[in-house]
């Protein structure tokens, strides 16, 4: 078997980079790290309303079977907010990463 070096590899050869080749297969990677700002939930201002719940582009508002309100995923949650703008009662906030 012949050695392979550095140099031999084209790029043509590389795995292409930042592609998702498979659906559905987000949540197997945690996609959160880069998030600047995070959501907070402030539990005694939550009506249990769920609008927030359909708004999230990553499905990171973490409901229970019975539609209870339980806090965010933040493997997966970007940061982007939308969110706390859809919440009438202002039950979730934006804060800097720690
Ligand atoms: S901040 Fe954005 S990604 Fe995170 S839970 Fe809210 S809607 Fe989802
Ligand atoms: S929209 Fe606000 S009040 Fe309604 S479930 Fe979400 S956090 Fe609670």
């Amino acid at each position: 078997m012949s050695k392979i070096v550095a140099n031999d590899v084209k790029w043509r050869d590389i795995s292409p980079g930042g592609i998702i080749c498979d659906a559905g297969n987000a949540a197997l990677f945690k996609t959160g790290d880069w998030r600047s700002i995070r959501p907070r939930w402030i539990e005694e201002k939550c009506k249990q309303c769920s609008l927030c719940y359909p708004t999230c582009p990553d499905s990171s508002i973490i409901m229970t079977e019975e539609a209870l309100m339980r806090g965010f995923d933040y493997d997966h949650c970007k940061g982007c907010g939308v969110c706390a703008k859809a919440c009438p009662f202002g039950a979730i906030e934006m804060e800097e990463e720690a």
